[in-house]
């Protein structure tokens, strides 16, 4: 029998002693926690951390991440002033811009982080070159410097955040490989390796490119594929008493510079990228004795990303090459980490770290260890949750094929509306045929193929936004909003998430679970939110009571896994053993008839009377529509009077013929995704994930009508009544008169020279004729009538805080 070296019990595991996996056990130690382990089957730094280039950026497009960030910043300054320092060097960063596009996005950028504090400034093509002089300037437009980021040696960082977890009590067990992960009811209970089985309540999969293989032993699909990475090192050239460079990025080449002792590390992202022990028919693979190793170098595929720098840098071509790195790197389906507790209970990952694990890993530590000990996260992490990711990745071939086009596009610009290319379509709606055969234009959900538009609804240009982000505009979405103001939407809503809860306790579960009392009757339906304990929104969603014991909810196409992955952990956590939970997402195609003209429309195809007295807002029916039984739900996203029609599959195609052929003479038209957003704007409905999200609490978002806080307990009740009372800050629409000028997300507010807060959300209102945005602003700068400016592509334009709703403030439509 072997010996057991290792503990045999503890509260916390970590897998994995690489950046993340040290940084986690770090934060957790900060944390306070006494009982955690740390677990690496070879040394610490072993996986991708130890071939690292190092480069510490701050600013990205997602306002969390960008905290992160400078989380990580600060604490390597910190670790810096240790006696295990990792090297942190802020020697600053420039980033250049080849074509005016860039340079647009630059500016935008410079917008975001003021809102950050962050000191971005544009600079000259001539002030970048003073300060990086051996850059050739031909082509470059424009640039921006950043004095506080930086470079690390990733090796140090890991030892440096380790040494940190051990003087805190962390113990850390290398040449350790983890065999076995035991589960009990869903729940780990222990870890087996090769020196012996410990028991442990949590498990933090820090397994870098090796998390899928860690996740497979419980069943659990992480969908991060090992992506060959190369940069090269030269010969040392410089001076040695040379002024040290800032780092270099050249997005639109591809490349990126750092000062390497007294040479140069130069690196890109290839557009001919190569998986690692992977590809189109199987997933990872990576063999048992891969530690401290790299792959064989791959010139071929560098010689465009070498090329580009030698334009860039001239030196390039005449110093000698001290060494070239192919490494790989776990990469995910969207360039962003994967982190937080999956579908098994205490099975947490932080993994996927996409070539920017080493500026993110002090902010990962961070999040993640916070997870781990509040049961959920304290920051707005949904554009890194593992819960994400739906069960299209179960393939290697879609995961694969969205790893590649993403990984090939990392540096390049997305514009707003983007689309992406790959792996389409994959789900379809039943009645996608009609849609391709009547112009309808995809885009793409959670791996749904949905209508963004009809290039049949024909508008004219007059209105389309200035800058690139008109660049995916069309102006068949303001004839599809005012068709369905005017008269009526057909809207395909087939991929909505859709679930039965059922059983014994299911009313007094969800009576829980939600914010609000759903539990008012059959036919009864009702808007609501969960909440977590800080009172945050985790899901948002509407719950119709079908039966006594059964309940039918409806939430948003990307959200299944993570709202009903948050019912099933209520359920877990609070015994709730015999409610069931069932996606029955695929069962019933979904249309939405929406507009003044819907009742005449669908009352000429059902005997049942539609008046509102007969069928009032907020209730739901089953109803023969055209021969054809449907659940009917009074509700609507877009504030007009309108109906959700639920029907299986197979009639989904007749119906929607039907509806349309009804329509025809009322001017019903077929609308896409597009325009209800356009719509949604200017009703003011919230969407989770734009302007309420796990950080924001109800009140401030404007959602306390749906809190019932006579109910006698539900998930978050105290925090939600001291967040009620006190309210700091508050969620404004902000309207614009030029409706070319769109905010469209991070944008700076300020009034006078002091910035009050950041865009969340913008658009176009082709009712009211406005571009419009919501933001959370302090409550004293929040009340009707306030002026604001707010920066877009580096010019301040004139906005003024409106009441709400923008749109039928009276409600008068939706209750016709
Ligand atoms: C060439 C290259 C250049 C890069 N440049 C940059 C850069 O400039 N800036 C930046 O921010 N990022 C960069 N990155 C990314 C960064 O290096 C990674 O994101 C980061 O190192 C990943 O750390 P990790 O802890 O997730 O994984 P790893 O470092 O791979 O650690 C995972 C650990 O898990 C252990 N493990 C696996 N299976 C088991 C098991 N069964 N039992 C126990 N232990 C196990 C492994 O031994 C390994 O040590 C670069 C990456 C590459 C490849």
């Amino acid at each position: 029998m072997a010996v057991s070296v290792v503990p045999t019990r503890a509260k916390i595991v970590i897998i994995g002693g690489g950046v993340g996996g040290t940084s986690v056990a770090y934060h957790l130690a900060e944390l306070g926690e006494k009982e955690v382990i740390l677990l690496d089957r070879n040394e610490l730094t072993s996986g991708s951390t130890f071939h690292s280039a190092g480069l510490v950026g701050q600013l990205r497009a997602d306002p969390t991440l960008t905290l992160m960030n400078m989380h990580s910043v600060d604490l390597y300054r910190k670790l810096q002033a240790t006696d295990t320092p990792p090297s942190w060097r802020e020697c600053g960063s420039i980033k250049l811009a080849s074509t005016p596009e860039r340079m647009q996005e630059i500016r935008r950028q410079i917008g975001w982080a003021k809102t950050f504090g962050l000191d971005l400034h544009e600079i000259s093509p001539q002030e970048a070159q003073n300060l990086f002089p051996l850059i050739d300037l031909d082509g470059v437009v424009g640039a921006c410097y950043m004095a506080s980021d930086g470079q690390v040696d990733p090796s140090q960082l890991a030892m440096a955040l380790a040494a940190g977890a051990r003087r805190q009590g962390v113990q850390i067990f290398t040449h350790t490989r983890v065999l076995e992960i035991k589960t009990t009811n869903n729940r780990v209970s222990s870890v087996v390796t090769d020196k012996g089985e410990i028991e442990c309540e949590i498990i933090v999969n820090c397994g870098g490119m090796y998390a899928p293989e860690i996740a497979r032993m419980v069943n659990v699909r992480v969908p991060i594929v090992p992506m060959s990475h190369q940069y090269l090192i030269t010969e040392n050239f410089m001076p040695v008493d040379a002024p040290f460079l800032p780092s270099l990025r050249d997005p639109d080449n591809l490349i990126y510079f750092r000062q390497e002792v007294s040479g140069l590390l130069m690196g890109g992202y290839e557009r001919n990228s190569k998986a690692w022990s992977a590809d189109y028919n199987s997933i990872d693979n990576i063999p048992a004795n891969f530690n401290n190793s790299l792959l064989a170098e791959d010139w071929d595929r560098f010689i465009d990303i070498a090329e580009a720098s030698q334009k860039r840098v001239p030196k390039m071509s005449e110093v000698g090459i001290k060494s070239f790195i192919n490494g790989p790197e776990g990469f995910t389906p969207d360039n962003e980490f994967c982190l937080g507790e999956t579908s098994v209970g205490g099975f947490f990952v932080a993994a996927g770290f996409c070539a920017h694990g080493i500026a993110g890993a002090g902010g990962i530590g961070k999040v993640v260890a916070e997870w781990v000990v509040a049961g959920e996260p304290t920051m707005d992490l949904w554009h890194m949750d593992i819960k994400r990711f739906g069960a299209s990745y179960e393939s290697p071939d879609f995961t694969l094929q969205r790893i590649t086009e993403n990984y090939e596009e990392y540096y390049d610009i997305h514009y707003p509306g983007e689309e992406r290319k790959s792996a389409r379509p994959k789900i379809t709606s039943p009645v996608y045929e009609w849609h391709k055969a009547n112009g309808a234009v995809f885009g793409e959900k959670a791996s749904w193929e949905r209508v963004n538009f009809y290039s049949t609804n024909i508008g004219n240009d007059a209105l389309r936004p200035k800058d690139w982000l008109g660049n995916h505009w069309s102006n068949a979405v303001q004839i599809e909003h005012y068709a369905t103001r005017n008269n009526a939407g057909l809207f395909d809503e087939s991929s909505f998430a859709k679930a039965r809860v059922k059983g014994a306790r299911a009313a007094e579960f969800l009576n829980y679970v939600c914010a609000n009392n759903v539990v008012k009757g059959v036919g009864k339906t009702t808007y609501t939110q969960a909440l977590n304990s800080k009172a945050g929104i985790e899901s948002d969603y509407t719950v119709t009571q079908t039966e006594d014991n059964e309940f039918f909810i409806v939430t948003g196409t990307a959200f299944a896994i993570h709202d009903f992955g948050w019912l099933e952990k209520i359920k877990r956590e609070h015994s709730f053993d015999d409610v069931e939970i069932t996606n029955i997402t695929r069962d019933l195609a979904c249309f939405a008839i929406m507009g003044p003209k819907s009742r005449i429309i669908l009352q000429s195809l059902t005997e049942s009377d539609l008046s509102h007295t007969a069928f009032p807002f907020m209730n739901s029916k089953k109803l023969t529509i055209a021969g054809i039984t449907v659940r009917a739900t009074r509700v609507t996203y877009v504030g007009e009077l309108g109906w959700e029609l639920y029907a299986p599959p197979e009639n989904a195609l007749a119906l929607w013929l039907a509806i349309m052929e009804a329509g025809k003479s009322h001017g019903i038209k077929p609308c896409g995704y597009r325009s209800i957003e356009s719509l949604r704007l200017e009703k003011g409905y919230r969407a989770w994930g734009g302007e309420i999200n796990t950080e924001t609490n109800p009140f401030e978002a404007g959602l306390g009508f749906a809190i019932s806080l006579k109910k006698e307990n539900f998930h978050g009740k105290a925090a939600a009544i001291a967040a009620q009372t006190q309210l700091k800050r508050k969620l404004v629409a902000i309207i614009f008169d030029d409706i070319t000028r769109v905010p469209f997300g991070s944008e700076p507010i300020r009034i006078g020279s002091t910035i009050i807060g950041r865009i969340k959300s913008g658009g176009q209102g082709y009712t009211i004729k406005k571009a419009i945005a919501y933001a959370y602003l302090p409550i004293e700068n929040s009340e009707v009538g306030t002026h604001v400016e707010v920066e877009f592509f580096g010019t301040w334009h004139q906005g003024v805080i409106c009441a709400e709703p923008l749109f039928d403030p009276s409600n008068e439509r939706v209750r016709s």
